[in-house]
Protein backbone atom coordinates (compact mmCIF):
# COMPACT_ATOMS: atom_id res chain seq x y z
CA UNK A 1 0.00 0.00 0.00
CA UNK A 2 1.19 3.30 -0.79
CA UNK A 3 2.96 4.56 2.81
CA UNK A 4 1.36 8.18 3.04
CA UNK A 5 -2.03 7.10 2.90
CA UNK A 6 -1.90 3.93 5.28
CA UNK A 7 0.56 6.46 7.61
CA UNK A 8 -2.73 8.98 7.56
CA UNK A 9 -5.31 6.56 8.06
CA UNK A 10 -3.18 4.66 10.97
CA UNK A 11 -2.96 8.10 12.41
CA UNK A 12 -6.96 8.66 11.66
CA UNK A 13 -7.75 5.51 13.41
CA UNK A 14 -5.14 6.40 16.06
CA UNK A 15 -7.36 9.53 17.13
CA UNK A 16 -10.70 8.18 16.68
CA UNK A 17 -9.48 5.51 19.11
CA UNK A 18 -8.37 8.34 21.54
CA UNK A 19 -10.76 10.50 20.96
CA UNK A 20 -13.52 9.39 23.40
CA UNK A 21 -11.22 10.28 26.17
CA UNK A 22 -9.66 13.32 25.16
CA UNK A 23 -10.18 16.57 26.70
CA UNK A 24 -13.56 17.59 24.74
CA UNK A 25 -12.40 21.80 23.69
CA UNK A 26 -8.93 21.50 23.52
CA UNK A 27 -6.20 22.78 26.19
CA UNK A 28 -4.60 25.71 26.44
CA UNK A 29 -0.74 24.25 25.80
CA UNK A 30 -2.15 22.20 22.56
CA UNK A 31 -3.93 25.40 21.44
CA UNK A 32 -0.57 27.16 22.55
CA UNK A 33 1.46 24.43 20.36
CA UNK A 34 -0.64 25.43 16.98
CA UNK A 35 1.56 28.28 16.80
CA UNK A 36 4.49 25.86 14.96
CA UNK A 37 2.05 26.63 12.36
CA UNK A 38 3.24 29.81 12.17
CA UNK A 39 6.25 30.23 9.06
CA UNK A 40 6.88 32.05 5.95
CA UNK A 41 5.53 30.38 2.71
CA UNK A 42 8.19 27.64 2.33
CA UNK A 43 10.31 27.55 -0.83
CA UNK A 44 11.26 23.60 -0.38
CA UNK A 45 8.91 20.67 -0.52
CA UNK A 46 8.05 19.09 2.40
CA UNK A 47 6.60 14.88 1.68
CA UNK A 48 2.88 14.06 2.06
CA UNK A 49 3.98 12.08 5.07
CA UNK A 50 5.89 14.74 7.22
CA UNK A 51 2.79 16.84 6.58
CA UNK A 52 0.37 14.49 8.05
CA UNK A 53 2.84 14.23 10.89
CA UNK A 54 2.78 17.52 11.46
CA UNK A 55 -1.44 17.69 11.36
CA UNK A 56 -1.82 14.63 13.75
CA UNK A 57 0.95 15.72 16.38
CA UNK A 58 0.08 19.37 16.50
CA UNK A 59 -3.90 19.65 15.01
CA UNK A 60 -5.39 16.31 16.64
CA UNK A 61 -4.37 17.63 20.46
CA UNK A 62 -6.36 20.81 18.91
CA UNK A 63 -9.42 19.33 17.66
CA UNK A 64 -12.59 19.57 19.35
CA UNK A 65 -14.00 16.25 19.80
CA UNK A 66 -17.51 16.57 18.16
CA UNK A 67 -16.97 12.89 16.97
CA UNK A 68 -16.61 12.00 20.49
CA UNK A 69 -19.95 11.16 22.97
CA UNK A 70 -19.72 14.34 25.02
CA UNK A 71 -19.75 17.36 23.12
CA UNK A 72 -23.27 19.02 23.16
CA UNK A 73 -22.23 22.92 21.85
CA UNK A 74 -24.89 23.91 18.97
CA UNK A 75 -26.40 21.03 17.25
CA UNK A 76 -22.96 18.76 15.98
CA UNK A 77 -23.72 15.04 15.27
CA UNK A 78 -20.79 12.87 15.16
CA UNK A 79 -19.45 10.18 12.29
CA UNK A 80 -20.85 7.07 11.48
CA UNK A 81 -18.78 4.54 10.85
CA UNK A 82 -20.33 4.00 7.70
CA UNK A 83 -19.88 7.81 7.07
CA UNK A 84 -16.40 8.62 8.18
CA UNK A 85 -15.27 5.17 6.38
CA UNK A 86 -16.99 6.13 2.91
CA UNK A 87 -15.89 9.66 3.03
CA UNK A 88 -12.23 8.37 3.31
CA UNK A 89 -12.77 6.50 0.44
CA UNK A 90 -14.74 8.77 -1.79
CA UNK A 91 -12.17 11.33 -0.79
CA UNK A 92 -9.66 9.38 -2.32
CA UNK A 93 -11.58 8.82 -5.39
CA UNK A 94 -11.84 12.89 -6.19
CA UNK A 95 -15.41 12.35 -7.88
CA UNK A 96 -16.65 15.53 -8.73
CA UNK A 97 -20.98 16.13 -7.94
CA UNK A 98 -21.89 17.76 -10.56
CA UNK A 99 -22.50 16.25 -13.59
CA UNK A 100 -23.15 12.28 -14.39
CA UNK A 101 -20.69 12.00 -16.63
CA UNK A 102 -17.89 13.13 -14.17
CA UNK A 103 -19.20 10.53 -11.59
CA UNK A 104 -21.71 7.77 -12.55
CA UNK A 105 -21.43 6.46 -9.41
CA UNK A 106 -22.12 9.77 -7.46
CA UNK A 107 -25.33 10.59 -9.68
CA UNK A 108 -26.66 6.42 -9.01
CA UNK A 109 -26.65 7.42 -5.04
CA UNK A 110 -27.76 10.34 -5.24
CA UNK A 111 -30.94 9.25 -6.83
CA UNK A 112 -31.10 6.05 -4.39
CA UNK A 113 -30.80 8.08 -1.51
CA UNK A 114 -33.28 10.66 -2.53
CA UNK A 115 -35.78 7.53 -2.55
CA UNK A 116 -34.45 6.41 0.18
CA UNK A 117 -35.03 9.71 2.27
CA UNK A 118 -38.49 10.46 1.44
CA UNK A 119 -38.92 6.94 1.67
CA UNK A 120 -37.52 6.76 5.54
CA UNK A 121 -39.38 10.87 6.19
CA UNK A 122 -42.55 9.94 4.76
CA UNK A 123 -42.60 12.98 2.31
CA UNK A 124 -44.36 13.17 -0.66
CA UNK A 125 -42.55 10.68 -3.39
CA UNK A 126 -42.70 12.84 -6.21
CA UNK A 127 -40.16 15.21 -4.61
CA UNK A 128 -36.45 16.11 -5.58
CA UNK A 129 -33.82 16.67 -3.16
CA UNK A 130 -31.02 18.69 -3.56
CA UNK A 131 -27.61 17.42 -1.71
CA UNK A 132 -26.09 21.06 -0.06
CA UNK A 133 -23.51 22.05 2.32
CA UNK A 134 -25.95 22.63 5.24
CA UNK A 135 -29.38 23.81 6.55
CA UNK A 136 -28.72 27.48 5.14
CA UNK A 137 -27.90 26.86 1.55
CA UNK A 138 -31.10 23.91 2.29
CA UNK A 139 -33.23 26.89 3.01
CA UNK A 140 -31.84 29.51 -0.11
CA UNK A 141 -32.47 26.96 -1.88
CA UNK A 142 -36.09 26.46 -0.84
CA UNK A 143 -36.96 29.78 -1.46
CA UNK A 144 -35.57 29.86 -4.10
CA UNK A 145 -37.31 27.79 -5.75
CA UNK A 146 -40.54 29.33 -4.15
CA UNK A 147 -39.65 32.25 -5.72
CA UNK A 148 -39.84 30.29 -8.88
CA UNK A 149 -42.71 28.92 -8.26
CA UNK A 150 -44.89 31.79 -6.86
CA UNK A 151 -43.60 34.75 -9.40
CA UNK A 152 -44.28 32.22 -12.80
CA UNK A 153 -47.74 31.54 -11.21
CA UNK A 154 -48.18 35.01 -11.69
CA UNK A 155 -46.76 35.94 -14.60
CA UNK A 156 -42.95 36.79 -14.07
CA UNK A 157 -40.04 34.79 -15.04
CA UNK A 158 -37.20 35.60 -11.90
CA UNK A 159 -34.70 33.68 -13.58
CA UNK A 160 -34.90 35.48 -16.87
CA UNK A 161 -36.08 38.82 -15.62
CA UNK A 162 -35.04 39.22 -11.84
CA UNK A 163 -36.61 40.82 -9.04
CA UNK A 164 -37.18 44.51 -9.98
CA UNK A 165 -40.71 45.53 -11.06
CA UNK A 166 -41.76 41.96 -9.81
CA UNK A 167 -44.78 41.22 -8.03
CA UNK A 168 -44.32 41.37 -4.50
CA UNK A 169 -44.15 38.21 -2.23
CA UNK A 170 -45.77 38.46 1.13
CA UNK A 171 -43.12 36.60 3.23
CA UNK A 172 -44.58 35.29 6.19
CA UNK A 173 -42.05 33.45 9.29
CA UNK A 174 -42.62 33.14 12.66
CA UNK A 175 -40.58 35.58 15.76
CA UNK A 176 -38.52 32.86 16.49
CA UNK A 177 -36.80 32.03 13.21
CA UNK A 178 -33.52 30.57 12.80
CA UNK A 179 -30.76 32.72 11.83
CA UNK A 180 -30.04 30.75 8.77
CA UNK A 181 -33.58 31.99 7.60
CA UNK A 182 -32.46 35.73 7.60
CA UNK A 183 -29.60 34.79 5.75
CA UNK A 184 -31.41 32.94 3.40
CA UNK A 185 -34.22 35.87 3.04
CA UNK A 186 -31.19 38.38 2.51
CA UNK A 187 -29.58 36.21 -0.43
CA UNK A 188 -32.53 35.71 -2.07
CA UNK A 189 -33.58 39.45 -2.44
CA UNK A 190 -36.71 38.99 0.21
CA UNK A 191 -34.97 41.17 2.90
CA UNK A 192 -35.09 39.89 6.21
CA UNK A 193 -37.26 43.20 7.69
CA UNK A 194 -39.59 43.09 5.03
CA UNK A 195 -41.17 40.06 6.34
CA UNK A 196 -44.23 39.13 8.44
CA UNK A 197 -43.16 38.18 12.08
CA UNK A 198 -45.52 35.68 13.99
CA UNK A 199 -46.10 35.76 17.75
CA UNK A 200 -45.09 32.47 19.32
CA UNK A 201 -45.85 30.53 22.38
CA UNK A 202 -43.76 29.86 25.73
CA UNK A 203 -41.94 26.80 23.94
CA UNK A 204 -41.29 29.31 20.77
CA UNK A 205 -43.58 27.70 18.52
CA UNK A 206 -45.68 29.84 16.03
CA UNK A 207 -48.99 30.84 16.92
CA UNK A 208 -50.89 29.41 15.02
CA UNK A 209 -54.55 32.00 15.41
CA UNK A 210 -52.35 34.78 15.20
CA UNK A 211 -51.34 34.17 11.48
CA UNK A 212 -51.81 36.83 8.41
CA UNK A 213 -54.13 36.53 5.61
CA UNK A 214 -52.36 34.15 3.08
CA UNK A 215 -52.51 34.02 -0.45
CA UNK A 216 -51.34 33.08 -3.63
CA UNK A 217 -48.75 35.41 -3.51
CA UNK A 218 -47.04 34.20 0.50
CA UNK A 219 -44.15 32.14 1.57
CA UNK A 220 -44.70 30.64 4.82
CA UNK A 221 -41.93 29.80 6.33
CA UNK A 222 -42.17 27.09 9.28
CA UNK A 223 -39.84 25.30 11.69
CA UNK A 224 -39.48 21.79 13.02
CA UNK A 225 -37.47 21.32 15.78
CA UNK A 226 -36.55 25.25 17.70
CA UNK A 227 -32.90 25.70 17.73
CA UNK A 228 -33.26 26.54 21.76
CA UNK A 229 -36.09 23.75 23.26
CA UNK A 230 -36.07 21.95 20.22
CA UNK A 231 -40.04 22.69 19.78
CA UNK A 232 -42.67 22.29 16.29
CA UNK A 233 -44.30 24.52 14.88
CA UNK A 234 -47.84 23.99 14.47
CA UNK A 235 -47.63 22.64 10.87
CA UNK A 236 -51.01 20.95 10.35
CA UNK A 237 -53.12 23.91 11.27
CA UNK A 238 -50.67 26.30 9.04
CA UNK A 239 -50.51 24.04 6.11
CA UNK A 240 -54.15 23.57 6.04
CA UNK A 241 -54.50 26.63 5.77
CA UNK A 242 -52.06 28.47 3.38
CA UNK A 243 -52.79 24.95 1.19
CA UNK A 244 -56.01 26.42 1.12
CA UNK A 245 -55.02 29.63 0.35
CA UNK A 246 -52.37 28.59 -2.07
CA UNK A 247 -49.29 30.02 -0.18
CA UNK A 248 -45.87 28.07 -0.25
CA UNK A 249 -45.06 26.46 2.81
CA UNK A 250 -41.09 26.14 3.51
CA UNK A 251 -40.09 23.99 6.80
CA UNK A 252 -36.60 24.66 8.05
CA UNK A 253 -36.42 21.55 9.67
CA UNK A 254 -32.37 21.17 10.22
CA UNK A 255 -32.60 18.80 12.66
CA UNK A 256 -36.20 18.16 14.29
CA UNK A 257 -37.47 16.74 11.10
CA UNK A 258 -35.30 14.04 11.66
CA UNK A 259 -38.05 12.93 14.54
CA UNK A 260 -40.48 11.80 11.31
CA UNK A 261 -38.39 8.92 10.67
CA UNK A 262 -38.79 7.88 14.41
CA UNK A 263 -42.32 5.81 14.91
CA UNK A 264 -42.59 7.19 18.47
CA UNK A 265 -41.57 10.95 17.83
CA UNK A 266 -43.37 10.79 14.07
CA UNK A 267 -46.46 12.56 15.85
CA UNK A 268 -44.60 15.72 16.60
CA UNK A 269 -43.69 16.10 12.49
CA UNK A 270 -47.82 15.87 11.63
CA UNK A 271 -48.68 17.79 9.04
CA UNK A 272 -45.25 18.77 7.99
CA UNK A 273 -45.80 16.69 4.93
CA UNK A 274 -48.46 19.09 3.35
CA UNK A 275 -45.26 21.55 3.04
CA UNK A 276 -43.75 22.46 -0.10
CA UNK A 277 -39.74 22.09 0.42
CA UNK A 278 -37.74 21.35 3.69
CA UNK A 279 -34.22 22.19 4.36
CA UNK A 280 -32.47 19.34 6.73
CA UNK A 281 -29.13 19.07 7.48
CA UNK A 282 -26.98 15.58 7.08
CA UNK A 283 -24.18 16.66 9.59
CA UNK A 284 -26.02 17.09 12.43
CA UNK A 285 -28.33 14.13 13.32
CA UNK A 286 -27.48 11.49 10.48
CA UNK A 287 -24.14 12.00 11.96
CA UNK A 288 -22.78 12.61 8.45
CA UNK A 289 -19.39 14.84 7.94
CA UNK A 290 -19.50 17.96 6.81
CA UNK A 291 -20.65 19.70 4.63
CA UNK A 292 -23.92 17.92 4.02
CA UNK A 293 -27.29 19.23 4.04
CA UNK A 294 -30.37 18.71 2.25
CA UNK A 295 -33.22 20.74 0.46
CA UNK A 296 -36.13 18.62 -0.59
CA UNK A 297 -38.80 20.36 -2.82
CA UNK A 298 -42.06 18.83 -3.86
CA UNK A 299 -42.17 20.60 -6.96
CA UNK A 300 -39.90 19.68 -9.22
CA UNK A 301 -39.66 21.92 -12.01
CA UNK A 302 -39.81 24.91 -9.86
CA UNK A 303 -36.60 23.45 -7.97
CA UNK A 304 -35.11 23.01 -11.17
CA UNK A 305 -35.76 26.09 -12.99
CA UNK A 306 -33.94 27.99 -9.96
CA UNK A 307 -31.44 26.27 -10.00
CA UNK A 308 -30.54 24.86 -13.32
CA UNK A 309 -28.19 26.36 -16.37
CA UNK A 310 -27.01 24.56 -19.56
CA UNK A 311 -24.15 25.51 -21.54
CA UNK A 312 -23.12 23.33 -25.08
CA UNK A 313 -19.80 21.60 -23.33
CA UNK A 314 -21.75 20.57 -19.40
CA UNK A 315 -22.56 17.21 -20.99
CA UNK A 316 -25.98 16.17 -19.88
CA UNK A 317 -26.87 12.39 -20.24
CA UNK A 318 -29.95 11.01 -19.16
CA UNK A 319 -28.89 9.96 -15.69
CA UNK A 320 -29.55 12.50 -12.70
CA UNK A 321 -27.39 15.59 -13.34
CA UNK A 322 -26.63 16.46 -9.72
CA UNK A 323 -25.87 20.05 -10.21
CA UNK A 324 -29.61 21.07 -11.25
CA UNK A 325 -31.20 20.69 -7.49
CA UNK A 326 -27.98 22.91 -5.48
CA UNK A 327 -26.22 26.28 -6.50
CA UNK A 328 -23.11 24.53 -6.92
CA UNK A 329 -21.40 23.35 -9.74
CA UNK A 330 -18.05 21.41 -8.83
CA UNK A 331 -18.59 19.63 -5.38
CA UNK A 332 -17.98 16.73 -3.31
CA UNK A 333 -20.36 13.81 -4.38
CA UNK A 334 -22.45 14.44 -1.16
CA UNK A 335 -25.33 11.91 -2.03
CA UNK A 336 -22.41 8.74 -1.56
CA UNK A 337 -21.94 9.65 1.95
CA UNK A 338 -25.80 10.30 2.51
CA UNK A 339 -26.32 6.99 0.86
CA UNK A 340 -23.47 4.75 3.38
CA UNK A 341 -25.03 6.45 6.25
CA UNK A 342 -28.61 5.56 5.15
CA UNK A 343 -27.25 1.83 3.92
CA UNK A 344 -25.52 1.16 7.40
CA UNK A 345 -28.47 2.50 9.40
CA UNK A 346 -31.45 0.91 7.94
CA UNK A 347 -35.03 2.00 8.38
CA UNK A 348 -34.51 0.51 12.03
CA UNK A 349 -31.29 2.27 12.61
CA UNK A 350 -32.22 5.20 11.67
CA UNK A 351 -34.90 5.26 14.09
CA UNK A 352 -33.02 3.96 16.86
CA UNK A 353 -30.35 7.14 16.68
CA UNK A 354 -32.26 9.13 17.00
CA UNK A 355 -34.47 8.03 19.85
CA UNK A 356 -31.63 6.93 21.74
CA UNK A 357 -30.19 10.82 21.35
CA UNK A 358 -34.00 11.88 22.59
CA UNK A 359 -33.72 9.61 25.35
CA UNK A 360 -30.28 10.40 26.52
CA UNK A 361 -31.82 14.04 26.54
CA UNK A 362 -34.66 13.39 28.89
CA UNK A 363 -31.91 11.15 30.80
CA UNK A 364 -29.81 14.59 31.10
CA UNK A 365 -32.41 16.99 32.17
CA UNK A 366 -34.00 14.30 34.92
CA UNK A 367 -30.61 14.55 36.00
CA UNK A 368 -30.11 18.17 35.71
CA UNK A 369 -33.67 18.54 38.10
CA UNK A 370 -32.81 16.15 40.20
CA UNK A 371 -29.29 18.17 41.03
CA UNK A 372 -31.55 21.21 41.70
CA UNK A 373 -31.02 22.73 38.41
CA UNK A 374 -33.90 24.78 36.18
CA UNK A 375 -34.39 23.24 32.71
CA UNK A 376 -36.56 25.74 30.77
CA UNK A 377 -38.08 23.52 28.23
CA UNK A 378 -40.27 20.90 27.49
CA UNK A 379 -37.67 18.25 26.22
CA UNK A 380 -40.02 16.77 23.09
CA UNK A 381 -36.33 15.52 21.58
CA UNK A 382 -32.95 16.64 21.86
CA UNK A 383 -32.86 19.82 23.25
CA UNK A 384 -32.27 20.97 27.12
CA UNK A 385 -31.99 24.53 28.26
CA UNK A 386 -30.81 24.47 31.73
CA UNK A 387 -29.95 27.47 34.07
CA UNK A 388 -27.87 27.63 37.41
CA UNK A 389 -28.87 30.60 38.70
CA UNK A 390 -28.93 34.25 37.95
CA UNK A 391 -27.55 35.24 33.88
CA UNK A 392 -24.09 35.66 35.83
CA UNK A 393 -24.08 32.64 37.56
CA UNK A 394 -25.28 30.54 34.81
CA UNK A 395 -21.98 32.36 32.45
CA UNK A 396 -19.84 31.67 34.98
CA UNK A 397 -21.09 27.65 35.50
CA UNK A 398 -20.92 27.68 31.82
CA UNK A 399 -17.57 28.74 31.85
CA UNK A 400 -16.00 26.47 34.77
CA UNK A 401 -17.63 23.31 32.62
CA UNK A 402 -16.41 24.06 29.32
CA UNK A 403 -12.55 24.15 31.58
CA UNK A 404 -13.23 21.20 33.22
CA UNK A 405 -12.95 19.28 29.85
CA UNK A 406 -15.70 16.16 30.27
CA UNK A 407 -18.30 18.10 28.26
CA UNK A 408 -18.85 20.55 26.29
CA UNK A 409 -22.04 22.75 25.84
CA UNK A 410 -22.94 26.46 25.08
CA UNK A 411 -24.92 29.21 26.13
CA UNK A 412 -27.61 31.24 25.44
CA UNK A 413 -30.94 33.42 26.29
CA UNK A 414 -34.42 32.16 26.09
CA UNK A 415 -37.16 34.53 26.41
CA UNK A 416 -34.90 36.46 28.72
CA UNK A 417 -33.47 33.89 31.08
CA UNK A 418 -29.72 32.91 30.16
CA UNK A 419 -29.37 29.19 29.81
CA UNK A 420 -26.74 26.64 28.95
CA UNK A 421 -27.65 24.63 25.93
CA UNK A 422 -27.52 21.46 25.71
CA UNK A 423 -28.27 19.40 22.09
CA UNK A 424 -27.85 16.11 21.97
CA UNK A 425 -27.01 14.85 18.48
CA UNK A 426 -24.50 12.15 18.74
CA UNK A 427 -24.71 8.29 17.67
CA UNK A 428 -22.40 7.82 20.40
CA UNK A 429 -23.04 9.57 23.51
CA UNK A 430 -23.88 6.63 26.07
CA UNK A 431 -25.67 6.51 29.31
CA UNK A 432 -22.79 6.21 31.01
CA UNK A 433 -21.42 9.99 29.27
CA UNK A 434 -24.33 11.56 30.28
CA UNK A 435 -23.98 10.28 33.64
CA UNK A 436 -20.63 11.37 33.83
CA UNK A 437 -21.27 14.82 32.17
CA UNK A 438 -23.78 15.15 35.26
CA UNK A 439 -21.71 14.36 37.98
CA UNK A 440 -19.21 17.12 36.25
CA UNK A 441 -21.54 19.54 36.39
CA UNK A 442 -22.33 18.64 39.82
CA UNK A 443 -17.81 18.89 40.93
CA UNK A 444 -18.40 22.09 39.41
CA UNK A 445 -21.25 23.57 40.61
CA UNK A 446 -20.64 22.62 44.42
C1 LIG B 1 -28.21 24.45 12.31
C2 LIG B 1 -29.47 25.05 11.86
C3 LIG B 1 -29.53 25.78 10.67
C4 LIG B 1 -28.30 26.09 9.85
O1 LIG B 1 -27.68 24.94 9.42
P1 LIG B 1 -26.19 24.92 8.84
O2 LIG B 1 -26.02 23.50 8.50
O3 LIG B 1 -25.29 25.40 9.94
O4 LIG B 1 -26.15 25.82 7.66
C5 LIG B 1 -30.75 26.22 10.26
N1 LIG B 1 -31.86 26.01 10.99
C6 LIG B 1 -31.85 25.34 12.14
C7 LIG B 1 -33.13 25.12 12.90
C8 LIG B 1 -30.65 24.83 12.62
O5 LIG B 1 -30.63 24.15 13.77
Amino acid sequence: MTNWLKDAAERAIRYNENVHEQPVFPRQDALDALNAFEEDFPDNATSAEEVVRMLDELGSPATVATTGGRYFGFVQGALLPAAMASNFLMNVWDQNGGLAVLTPIGSKLEAIAERWLLDALDLPRESSVGFVTGATMANFTGLAAARHFLLERAGWNVEKQGLFGAPEIKVVVGDEVHASMQQALMMVGFGYERVIRVPTDEQGRMRADALPALDEMTLVAIQAGNVNTGAFDPAQEICEVANKAGAWVHVDGAFGLWARAVPERKHLTAGYELADSWAMDGHKWLNVSYDNGLLICKHDYALRAAMSVSAPYLLQNEERQPFNYTPEASRRARGIEIWAALKSLGRQGLAEMVEHDCQMATRFADGLREAGFTVLNDVVINQILVTFGDAETTLRTIKAIQEDGTMWAGQTVWQGHTAMRISVSSWNTSAEDIDRCIEAIKRVTK
